[in-house]
């Protein structure tokens, strides 16, 4: 134990949609064993782990309490080649493995639509890629992970060793603890290059008829849609499809380096935008040109590019101002997918709440995790600039919209979701609540996000 009170700073925090703002105690060690100063120092107001707060909301915030960050603690500790299995600290970006590992012929087997994620992030967000139709979650490829829990106990966790608190903690939001290190299982791929397929769809019946013809004979698929056209063209998407390109098809001067990816661009977004910079008008007019500029046929792009088109721009968030933004995502199962999204974009169409982000994907299964986001069927994610009482209001009605349709709502997305609605979305909640109760009975790791949606006492605001 060291004698010193670990050090942290106070600091107004937020997630990527920069809205809610917090106070917060942020600390970030930077050894294994100042975890456990931390929590031994977590008397008042708790903690919540934190890797490199790419959650939209208030999942890794924690009003007047603690923040414990992981992101310095990001060490690829071994990789065995036959199980094709690495091992690396919770805090590890996935930035930091596709740069070690991508040369070498491996790539990540899910990956959200940002590198700048953390591994502990991911798996307690049980992120899904552009391939859960076909592969699953982020879960589906972990072998293990170490836990280090309120009690202070190093427990490690996999389908067969404290396989309750291995389902509670993938999805769980960091409430069961911190994933201090993770097996995960990488898949080789010949190229860092993707061989993907563009069509336009004039709405949404073409975007999902094309979506149910062509996805099964792609690893990746996924709608840019337009959420500012109504009546006809209402759903109106440009529909990429990819899949990994094989050494022998590239040109040979890719095939001179075809494990390279490109130098990353460093364009960025340096102030906070003005309020008009995205306004109803300059989206409508962004959406129609980039839909009309669309050739639907294929070809090679990079692999970076096709994964992560908005790690371009770094603090593209700022493009919504001070305010902030919130990122609304949700799945509809497929037997009300097309009605329930007709209602959605419809609703949306007429609040003019501009977005200039909405993705469209397709979901396959759910898992065993008690909390993890995806049912089989469609998920809309729709960003929206933050206009205050207007925005909160759409959100209700779209909140009341994905219930009717026996949808959901993404916990890492979120930032407004009702402590009701939340229930009803997420049935084992009370299973979830269960093992978190036994794993942290003084409700150590606490988030805002936790308090508000009732997942352990206390106040939504405090
Ligand atoms: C541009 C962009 C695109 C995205 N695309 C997708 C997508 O396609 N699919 C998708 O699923 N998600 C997507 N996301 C969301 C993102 O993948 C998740 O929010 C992810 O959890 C962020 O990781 P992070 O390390 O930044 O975690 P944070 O945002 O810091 O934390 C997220 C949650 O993980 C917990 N946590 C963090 N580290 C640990 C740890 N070591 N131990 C235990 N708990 C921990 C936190 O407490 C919090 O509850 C996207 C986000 C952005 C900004």
């Amino acid at each position: 134990m060291s004698s010193e009170s670990p050090r942290f700073v106070e600091r107004q925090l937020a997630g990527w949609g920069n809205y809610p703002v917090e106070p917060c105690r942020v600390y970030r060690p930077e050894r294994r064993r100042d975890l456990d100063d931390i929590l031994r120092s977590l008397a008042d107001g708790g903690g919540i782990p934190r890797g490199l707060g790419r959650s939209y909301g208030d999942a890794s915030l924690n009003r007047n309490g603690a923040v414990i960050g992981q992101d310095r603690l990001s060490c690829l500790r071994s990789f065995d080649e036959q199980a094709v299995v690495l091992e690396c600290d919770g805090g590890t970006s996935n930035e930091e493995i596709i740069d070690a590992m991508l040369p070498r012929g491996y790539f990540l087997p899910v990956t959200p639509g940002t590198r700048y994620v953390t591994v502990g992030g991911a798996i307690a967000s049980d992120v899904h890629g552009k391939n859960h139709h076909r592969d699953g979650s982020i879960s589906a490829f972990v072998e293990s992970f170490e836990l280090l829990t309120a009690s202070g106990e190093m427990l490690t966790c996999s389908r067969h060793e404290n396989s309750d608190v291995f389902w509670a903690t993938i999805g769980g939001m960091g409430l069961t603890g911190i994933i201090v290190s993770a097996r995960i299982r990488l898949m080789p791929v010949e190229t860092a290059y993707i061989t993907m397929r563009t069509d336009r769809a004039k709405n949404l019946d073409e975007a999902l008829e094309r979506f149910a013809e062509l996805d099964t004979g792609y690893r990746y698929s996924v709608a840019w849609l337009d959420c500012t056209a109504g009546r006809r063209a209402l759903g109106r998407s440009v529909l990429m499809h990819g899949e990994h390109t094989a050494r022998d098809e590239l040109a040979p001067a890719e095939a001179h380096s075809p494990l390279s990816l490109t130098a990353k661009a460093r364009r960025t977004v340096r102030f906070f935008a003005p309020r008009f910079a995205l306004s109803p008008l300059t989206v409508r007019a962004f959406n129609r040109t980039y839909y009309a500029r669309q050739r639907d046929g294929t070809r090679r792009v990079r692999l970076d590019s096709f994964m992560f088109p908005l790690d371009a721009v770094a603090h593209w968030n700022r493009l919504y101002g001070r305010r902030g933004f919130i990122q609304y995502q949700l799945v509809l199962p497929n037997h009300t997918a097309r009605e329930g999204l007709v209602e959605i974009l419809d609703r949306i169409v007429r609040a003019g709440a501009a977005s200039f982000l909405s993705v469209l994907k397709r979901l396959g299964p759910l898992n065993d995790a008690h909390l993890s986001f995806p049912i089989e069927g469609w998920t809309l994610a729709l960003d929206m600039p933050n206009t205050g009482a207007p925005l909160l209001e759409l959100v209700r009605a779209l909140e009341t919209l994905t219930l009717k349709h026996e949808g959901r709502v993404y916990l890492t997305k979120d930032a407004t979701l009702t402590r009701d609605a939340f229930e009803a979305m997420y049935p084992r909640l009370d299973e979830f609540k269960e093992i978190k109760r036994r794993l942290d009975p003084q409700q150590r790791f606490t988030s805002s996000m936790a308090r508000r949606l009732g997942i352990v006492d206390g106040e939504a605001g405090r």
